[in-house]
């Protein structure tokens, strides 16, 4: 996402829509990976953009992509799946029933002229965001690194959640580094895990920056991880990613073809499918799991009133403008557990009637951290993880120049480190 309409006001800009920017970190120390040496090797302080070729050749020798599985998206032999009061199922030998990886909103753009001319322009605002577009392709190459540990050791999959490219608005992005940038992520993804699943979900700018539509992107991106059986006519799933839970990717760019304001939408027809997803699921004692880009609920405590919202955030650009619609019909239901968010590029978590509500910071903006998620008989884990890259996190936490937003970006320390009890245990 970027910043607020206000924000853009004041550095002068006039942004079409809201693009690079916003949040950031508290003092709180957050929980962090374990030093990974080969993958911290892998990035070093830039004094040059890599080439593309050079890029791939990173990510290659960092990657360790014959230990990697396919996700077995059916029962897999370690798990039973719930039985029929949703209370019973099986741990693994180390307790953990399946882990995932969250990261969002890595704005990749691969190195280019219109590139270095974005980062020129936005570089000179004296208010602007941490976003480091320039490095997108460093960062991504660090991430895709880390990640490929997290495979190897054991991780299921990885949900993306939106905004993987510069499209939509206020980039200005030309058509064919679009879709450049769209076929390099994807590549990257395979030449880093091979067939281990990354499931994306669209963003404001996902969308096509020129023709608007995520037409591109679908073929592309949204395909990824759902092996041939993908319908590109809509971009919203459903997967069984363990015995007994169900991930519902939502696409919450669904009838917005352009990019004008950030604000997300979901329309008539795939509402009537979530409802019946939800039906379904609970149905088959299912537990459900949601990922969209925009925001349903304001993230602040339960207790305070749902029509209060901090004021970096903005109730058009940063929601799903038909939220009530979704969140009545979530609110029929007791088994949607978690629901995924990116597009404020901020650490934040809440709870609405037993659903919590996460939204991610972004990998390509300080604090640069991505989420494990680790889900368990009696409770679900969810932890921040930075992206090893110091120099560029110093870098992004001076690029932003607004009073206290890298401290909002960062989240609270709930917002770093959360552990959700299931309602059976
Ligand atoms: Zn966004």
């Amino acid at each position: 996402m970027p910043g607020t309409k206000s924000d853009f006001r004041q550095a002068g800009q006039k942004f079409a829509s809201r693009c690079s920017a916003p949040c950031s970190r508290r003092s709180r120390r957050c929980v962090c990976t374990p030093s990974l040496p080969a993958a911290r090797s892998a990035l070093s302080p830039l004094t040059s953009p890599p080439t593309f070729e050079s890029w791939q050749a990173a990510i290659r020798s960092s990657a360790r992509v014959s230990s990697l599985q396919p996700l077995e998206l059916a029962e897999s032999p370690q798990l039973d799946a719930l039985g029929e009061s949703g209370k019973h199922i099986d741990a693994a030998p180390n307790g953990t029933l399946f882990r995932f990886a969250v990261i969002s909103d890595t704005h990749f753009w691969l190195p280019s002229r219109a590139r270095g001319d974005w980062s020129s322009r936005s570089d000179a605002q004296p208010e602007r965001d941490g976003l480091l577009v320039s490095d997108s392709d460093a960062i991504l190459q660090q991430l895709l690194s880390q990640l490929s540990h997290f495979a190897a050791s054991g991780g299921s999959f990885a949900l993306h959640a939106g905004d993987a490219v510069c499209g939509g608005g206020s980039f200005h992005q030309p058509p064919t580094e679009y879709e450049r940038a769209l076929r390099a992520f994807r590549e990257q993804q395979t030449v880093a895990f091979g067939n281990w699943p990354v499931f994306h979900v669209p963003g404001n700018h996902d969308i096509d920056p020129t023709e608007g539509g995520l037409a591109k992107w679908r073929r592309i991106l949204g395909t990824s991880g759902l092996g041939n059986t993908s319908d590109l006519e809509v971009g919203y799933r459903a997967l069984r990613v363990a015995p007994g839970w169900r991930l519902l990717l939502l696409d919450s760019m669904d009838g917005v073809p352009h990019d004008l304001d950030g604000h997300g939408h979901i329309g008539e027809a795939q509402l009537a499918w979530l409802a019946a997803q939800l039906d379904e699921s609970a149905a088959a004692s299912e537990q459900v799991i949601l990922a969209m880009h925009q925001l349903l609920v304001s993230p602040v405590d339960e207790g305070v009133q749902e029509t209060e919202l901090p004021g970096w955030l903005d109730w058009h650009g940063d929601f799903v403008d038909n939220r009530a619609e979704v969140l009545a019909l979530l609110a029929r239901h007791s088994h949607v557990r978690l629901s995924f968010h990116g597009h404020v590029h901020a650490n934040t978590l809440t709870t609405r009637h037993g659903t919590v509500f996460v939204t991610n910071a972004a990998g390509g903006e300080y604090p640069m951290h991505w989420r494990e998620v680790s889900v368990h008989p009696c409770e679900i884990r969810i932890r921040t993880r930075a992206i090893e890259a110091p120099a560029l996190l110093e870098k992004s936490r001076l690029r932003d120049t607004r009073p206290n937003r890298n401290h909002i970006k960062r989240g609270e320390q709930l917002a770093n480190g959360a552990s959700v009890r299931l309602p059976w245990c």
